[in-house]
């Protein structure tokens, strides 16, 4: 897909370096978005994503930031203000896996890093960018995208109900921003993937997992991108408050 657009607006992917979030940012900056790739660590891996964007003609600008952490996400708000075109969409996707295994076996520091970097993080993101989406703070209206699971309604026992916990926050996060912004021109949406192959799903027992699965396979990150870059756009002009399921039916 080659890039088909001005960039003359930009949308922040967090967690852009891999997986879905890698997806995502490659779907949008065809789509004509300007994009702010977020990584936490891995700079290699989101200078490879960087680098298809330009090649097929798209504008991209990898960004360091620890969601979970408060001074980085202003240095990160601050470096897109500074430096590109005005921020009007918002992808908030880092996220990680809590430890596989029984709830009553997580010790205390996984707890509380699932909740600083998925819950924390999601809504340090989202205040930042609401702040200068907002038509009453000067913005020009936006679209947010929280990437959230199937996982908040299923659960995920004896395997990741830490994690499912977070991404019910996320559930919640979309519903009140939804309420709370839709007079100032933000959409916000929950994408919720279900079974992707990426390097979140290691571990997992597939196979097991997959008899749940009424397509029974898993899905492609391409297939998310594909929806992310549906409720980003104009056609999804009247959808704010919704949940947008990627799961094969289940
Ligand atoms: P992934 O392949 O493990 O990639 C995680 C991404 O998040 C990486 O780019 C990573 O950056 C970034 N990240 C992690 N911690 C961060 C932090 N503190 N600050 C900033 N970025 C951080 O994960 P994925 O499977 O693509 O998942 C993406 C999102 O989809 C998550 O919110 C996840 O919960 C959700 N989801 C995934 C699935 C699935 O089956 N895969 C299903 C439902 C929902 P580095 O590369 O620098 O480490």
């Amino acid at each position: 897909m080659t890039f088909d657009g001005s960039a003359e607006r930009t949308v922040l992917v967090t967690g852009g370096s891999r997986g879905i979030g890698a997806a995502i940012a490659e779907r949008l900056a065809c789509d004509g978005w300007s994009v702010a790739l977020n990584y936490a660590a891995r700079a290699a891996a989101a200078d490879a994503v960087a680098d298809r964007i330009r090649e097929a003609g798209g504008r991209v600008r990898t960004i360091r930031a620890d969601v979970s952490d408060a001074a980085d996400v202003r240095g990160l708000f601050a470096e897109i203000d500074r430096e590109m075109p005005r921020l009007e969409g918002l992808v908030n996707n880092a996220g990680i896996a809590s430890p596989l295994g029984n709830f009553t076996d997580i010790d205390d520091a996984a707890m509380a890093r699932v909740v600083s970097i998925n819950v924390t993080g999601a809504m340090l993101v989202a205040r930042e960018a609401a702040r200068r989406m907002m038509r009453s703070r000067g913005g020009a209206g936006g679209v947010i995208v929280n990437l959230g699971s199937p996982a908040f309604r299923l659960g995920n026992p004896g395997e990741l109900v830490a994690y499912a916990t977070t991404k019910g926050a996320i559930a919640s996060l979309t519903i009140g921003l939804a309420r709370e912004l839709g007079a100032e021109g933000v959409r916000v949406n929950t994408l919720a993937p279900g079974l992707i192959p990426t390097d979140m799903a290691e571990g997992r027992d597939i196979g097991k997992l997959l008899a749940g699965v009424p397509m029974g396979r898993l899905g492609a990150v391409e297939e998310v991108a594909e929806a992310a870059s549906w409720l980003m756009s104009e056609k999804a002009g009247y959808v704010s408050g919704a949940t947008l399921d990627v799961t094969g039916g289940r």
